[in-house]
């Protein structure tokens, strides 16, 4: 008999998601047509018989970062020629036939506009690669965790809406992942019970202009804050937040929504790029300085306990020390408790690579330094604020966690994932509150 030799392997697959979040969704909804076949997921690289790679492209460093890791896998590919290689996301798009020319051992290479056809592309190398060898499909073995895009069993992402139809005159987004695609709010709705029901108890709703939504519920318009008022209906939803708004959207209606649903979280991200009216311009952010200001007070005064983060570019094209000194004030003015700092990276093929590249990098190195030690200063005074309180704590680990306002938080005892625990905040490091539970 034959039988013990046919009895199936476990075929493995590894993901690595580079990038935002929405890379790290891509990611997951790119590791599917592999977990219905079968596949578990691979503890690495070396027990793995796919690599699916989730790339990003939106400043050169991190398309840098994506290259050179697909480099590395070079020895892993020829080492047994049967395993699979595959690259999707932004710079897949972007580079899509140069990076089948210079990596040619790469299976596949599918970019993130292509997205909708990624099963059918996955389904068609799989047959070729492992058909009659050893999955069965729709059978992942009960004890093989499937990727998580968050890292963490009890929070999950849900995409609403693809591309941004944007031209912020710096940002590659809208060439790589096209115009806005919004998804009906049913479905919606529907990936929203069943990531509730995997276990997941903090949703985090993306979008590249997330708050630009706009699709139909049974048939009715819904905008972005009838859709957060839906969500939030859903039981056993315990937090829910969203990523990445656009100030322009942030009108008085998502205000509200936030103020009111019981889920929604008092984290608010709103990405600034420049404190400086001139540079806003000619980065063509759709917002004066005065005007994203008025969207941060009306937050404070609608949204009680609401906190801020935000993005910031220095050393865009013709950017002055005056300038830098705008967002400087601007950061001031606004409080954030974090922020995710950037040097500008021409990006070819945007409006801004056409202009000289003119803030040396000494220059923008300093200014980053200097941005980074007010919004580390910012980031201490909040944590310090929260020393010697109670907070509420949605376990994502068994000690470790996030409170609704996004710190996040390590204590003593072991918690069940996906719990709420209260947490006596005892310390603070450099950005986590340490605590115990009273
Ligand atoms: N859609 C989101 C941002 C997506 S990109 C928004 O509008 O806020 C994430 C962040 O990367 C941006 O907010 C910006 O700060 C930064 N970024 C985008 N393009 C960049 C570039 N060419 N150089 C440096 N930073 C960039
Ligand atoms: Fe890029 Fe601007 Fe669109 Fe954000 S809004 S993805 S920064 S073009």
């Amino acid at each position: 008999m034959t039988s013990a030799l046919a009895a199936p392997r476990v075929l493995r697959l590894h993901t690595i998601a580079l990038g935002c979040q929405m890379s790290a969704a891509d990611g997951a909804e790119m590791s599917a047509p592999f977990e219905r076949r079968g596949f578990a997921q691979a503890a690495g690289p070396e027990d793995a018989d796919a690599i699916l790679i989730s790339t990003c492209t939106v400043r050169q460093h991190a398309e840098d970062r994506a290259l050179s890791l697909i480099g590395s896998l070079r020895p892993w590919k020829e080492a047994d020629p049967n395993r699979l290689l595959v690259v999707g996301g932004c710079a897949a798009e972007r580079l899509g036939a140069w990076l089948r020319a210079r990596f040619p051992y790469v299976d596949l290479v599918v970019g993130a506009k292509s997205i909708s056809e990624f099963p059918a592309l996955v389904e068609q190398a799989l047959r070729a690669r492992f058909d009659g060898q050893a999955e069965e499909r729709d059978a992942l073995p009960p004890d093989s965790p499937r990727f998580l895009e968050t890292g963490s069993p009890a929070t999950a992402f849900v995409t609403i809406m693809r591309g941004c139809n944007y031209s912020c005159s710096y940002c590659i987004v809208p060439a790589v992942r096209g115009r806005e695609l919004y998804r009906p709010a049913e479905e919606i709705l529907s990936e929203v019970r069943a990531k509730i029901s995997a276990g997941a108890r903090e949703l985090t709703l993306l979008g590249q202009t997330v708050n630009s939504y706009a699709s139909t519920f049974e048939g009715r318009p819904v905008r972005f804050d009838g859709l957060l008022r839906l969500v939030d209906a859903v039981p056993n939803l315990l937090r829910l937040r969203f990523m990445s708004p656009h100030p322009h959207y942030a009108g008085d209606d998502m205000l509200s929504a936030l103020a009111q649903c019981r889920t929604a979280c008092e984290l608010l991200h709103m990405p600034a790029q420049s404190g400086s009216d001139r540079v806003l311009k000619a980065m063509r952010r759709n917002y004066t300085r005065a005007s994203f200001l008025a969207r941060i007070e009306a937050a404070r005064r609608k949204v009680p306990g609401v906190v801020f983060s935000t993005d910031i570019i220095v050393g865009f094209p013709t950017e002055t020390e005056e300038d830098f000194q705008s967002t400087l004030s601007l950061l001031r003015e606004m409080g954030p408790v974090s922020a995710y700092c950037f040097k500008y990276s021409p990006r070819e093929g945007t409006e801004s690579a056409s202009l000289p590249d003119d803030v040396p990098q000494g220059v923008k190195e300093d200014r980053l330094r200097r941005l980074n030690e007010l919004v580390d200063a910012m980031t201490q005074e909040a944590l310090r604020a929260r020393v010697g309180r109670d907070v509420e704590v949605l376990a994502e680990q068994r000690d470790f966690g996030r409170t609704r306002d996004g710190f996040k938080v390590r204590w003593d005892r072991p918690v069940e994932p996906g719990t709420l625990q209260r947490v006596r905040v005892a310390s603070a490091t450099r950005r986590t509150l340490m605590g115990e539970i009273p």
